[in-house]
């Protein structure tokens, strides 16, 4: 498909397709094994500004419009997701929230920072008993004197293992608040966890607070609002990162699933030439397609600030991470055993396109959106 851009975004699409091909997608497998991204290359991806990719210029940031920003997360995934969900966690989570509710000294004070990769951040909704019902959590905050104490624990935090603050999340009462919490604050602790099916390398970790004091300045938004407010802005730029980071593994799964067809032999013929193979090339090549159009249309309306780009946003990350899984699916199959083993990628695609059906809301989740949506929008008063 051609997306017309600018030449400078053309060459910010150029420049990430570089990077990628030479400083990340080898070494994906190693960051894997390693459970780590080298702190190194953060640092080269703060020099060129990745940190910082759809902030504002005059912090230093891109500036990327919503549809650069999406083509520049499918290159990025394309090579790796931990080096992808970096982007997602710090960019469209915590910046992105930053940006948006935060006061002009908070977005002073963090996001030139986080454009340099000086302070890396992260996003602490989940918990160890709630999950998709974030309006419950269980994290308490009580107000004393000018300062609120934070109590509780946070599970699955993506990059929590190195972050340098959590924009978190915490209730009182069902007065849900998000507070920007620096590591450094007494009675925070964050430890490892180990054994993940996919985002080994993303850092993830459990957070626990005990007695944590914070000043109110590092209230984000408004005492109460934390949900209506924060929550919604991450999971929706969020969703958006993760549609793309579906696209990104669709594509490189097909690229693969092609690549392998056309160089194996069975019976002495290669396997791109049965037509049960070509089946699922024919089906990859469509969603494929399909999911980008859909990530497309939600971008240019994100791009126009379309209150429908929200719901569009949503179809984009569902279709989308439903599709990586089914390509990934016939990646691993198209491949035999090969599929099964690590020295081929499609093996990794398969296990992180199954994350995305978890994260920003599961495929559950944007299932009942999309439906009460349509439910309401598809009504026609005919009798038949
Ligand atoms: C790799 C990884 C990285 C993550 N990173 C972060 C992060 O950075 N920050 C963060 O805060 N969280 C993070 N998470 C947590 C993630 O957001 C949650 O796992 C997700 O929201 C689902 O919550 P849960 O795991 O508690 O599942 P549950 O909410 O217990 O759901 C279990 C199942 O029940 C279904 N279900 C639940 N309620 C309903 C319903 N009403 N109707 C129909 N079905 C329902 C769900 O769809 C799911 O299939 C991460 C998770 C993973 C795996």
């Amino acid at each position: 498909m051609n997306i017309s851009l600018t030449v400078e975004q053309e060459q910010i699409i150029q420049d990430v397709r570089a990077f990628v091909e030479e400083e990340v997608r080898p070494f994906a497998t190693h960051f894997e094994e390693q459970q780590a991204l080298p702190k190194d290359l953060i640092q080269k991806m703060a020099a060129r500004g990745y940190l910082g990719a759809t902030f504002p210029k005059k912090y230093g940031g891109l500036e990327l419009d919503p549809i650069t920003y999406g083509l520049f997360t499918e290159e990025i995934g394309k090579g790796d997701s931990n080096t992808r969900g970096l982007i997602t966690v710090h960019v469209s989570l915590a910046g992105e929230c930053i940006l948006k509710w935060g006061t002009r000294e908070q977005v002073e004070y963090w996001i030139p920072q986080m454009v340099q990769g000086k302070k890396i951040g992260a996003f602490a909704l989940t918990e160890p008993d709630v999950g998709t019902d974030a309006k419950s959590v269980q994290t308490t905050y009580v107000k004393d004197g000018s300062n609120y104490i934070i109590n509780g624990r946070k599970k699955w935090i993506s990059f929590g293992d190195i972050a340098d603050f959590f924009v978190l999340i915490a209730s009182n009462e069902g007065k849900v608040t998000a507070f920007i919490v620096e590591r450094e604050r007494k009675g925070l602790n964050t430890s490892p966890i180990p054994g993940l099916l996919a985002g080994k390398a993303s850092h993830i970790a459990e957070i626990e607070l005990n007695n944590v004091v914070v000043p109110e300045a590092n209230i984000l938004g408004r005492l109460g609002a934390g949900f209506t407010y924060v929550v919604n802005t991450a999971l929706d730029h969020g969703r958006y990162s993760i549609a793309w980071s579906g696209v990104s593994l669709a594509q490189a799964a097909l690229e693969a699933m092609v690549s392998y067809s056309r160089q194996r032999s069975q019976f002495g013929k290669k396997l791109r030439t049965y037509q049960f193979i070509q089946g699922m090339i024919a089906d990859a090549v469509t969603k494929t397609h399909a999911a980008r159009s859909l990530c497309l249309r939600a971008g240019e309306l994100r791009k126009n600030g379309d209150p429908e780009a929200i719901i569009e946003t949503s179809l984009a990350k569902y279709y989308a991470s439903k599709i990586a899984m089914d390509i990934t699916i016939d990646a691993v199959q198209v491949h035999g055993g090969n599929g099964c083993y690590n020295k081929y990628p499609v093996e990794r695609y398969f296990r992180e396109a199954k994350i995305l059906e978890i994260i920003e809301g599961t495929s559950q989740v944007q299932q009942e959106i999309i439906a009460g949506y349509g439910i309401k929008k598809y009504y026609t008063r005919r009798e038949s």
